[in-house]
């Protein structure tokens, strides 16, 4: 799998990507990360990215050109090195929001490109000219794309294989199959007057993974109504 980032800031994205299990997967050659600064495809001297909005209003809006450029070069970079060519993904706040399910779609691409926008955002056009889809990572506003670019990443990257060490890991994880995940323990066995319960400690594989699952399905209906809900309508359709 290979992840392009078309940013103003890409050593801030190499940097968190360099790091712990992604960073290791990279350098092991499991998967690849590029950046790419849309700086750099700039026409003019000041190598200014963004202008005032037409129609008045607060801040600076990231033009076209440079952003176009910049995915233009990449893509013909990434289709050069054999791969396929790269979903164009747009970081917006009004994206659609990211969901396990759609990390798991992602993960079946052979290549991403995410845009990170800035400022108040990116001229709606060169959205139009290239964007594959556009995601958000939630219902509130960062100041640029970068957080939003590097958790797609983070999340698409460790669905790949040789990235976990243990892959069946991430099927018990919460979100994986619609439901938040159980309560985990290490040793000691106490700890500050706090037990571990009883049956982790029974050997007895069946009722541990009883316990997990009634925990699992607990935590959701108690947290998570939405999800708790839209798990046991897809669970009375499978069984219908
Ligand atoms: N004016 C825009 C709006 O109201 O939707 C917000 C612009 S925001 C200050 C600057 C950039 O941060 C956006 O272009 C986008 O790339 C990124 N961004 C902000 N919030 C985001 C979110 N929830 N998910 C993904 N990207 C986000």
């Amino acid at each position: 799998m290979r992840i392009d980032i078309a940013t103003l800031f890409p050593e801030m994205c190499e940097s968190v990507l360099n790091e712990s299990i992604i960073g290791r997967a990279r350098r092991r050659g499991h998967i690849e990360l590029h950046c790419h600064q849309i700086r750099d495809y700039t026409l003019n001297r000041q190598k200014q990215v963004d202008d005032y909005p037409y129609g008045g209003g607060h801040g600076m809006i990231m033009q076209a050109q440079p952003i176009y450029d910049c995915c233009m070069d990449v893509i013909g970079q990434v289709c050069a090195a054999g791969h396929e060519r790269p979903r164009v993904i747009f970081m917006t706040a009004a994206g659609a929001p990211l969901t396990e399910a759609k990390c798991r779609e992602l993960a079946r691409c052979g290549s991403l490109l995410l845009v990170c926008g800035h400022y108040e955002g990116v001229d709606e056009r060169v959205i139009e000219a290239l964007a594959d889809e556009e995601l958000s990572i939630g219902d509130y506003v960062l100041t640029g794309g970068e957080l939003a670019a590097l958790v797609v990443a983070d999340s698409v990257f460790r669905l790949c294989p040789g990235v976990l060490s243990c892959p069946e890991g991430y099927e018990d994880e919460s979100h994986y199959n619609g439901l938040l995940e159980y309560p985990q323990y290490s040793r000691p066995e106490e700890w500050n007057g706090r037990c571990v319960p009883e049956v982790l400690l029974s050997g007895h594989h069946a009722n541990i993974e009883r316990w997990r699952r009634e925990q699992s399905l607990e935590r959701t209906r108690l947290r998570r109504p939405d999800l708790y809900q839209e798990y046991l309508k897809k669970v009375n359709s499978e069984n219908s």
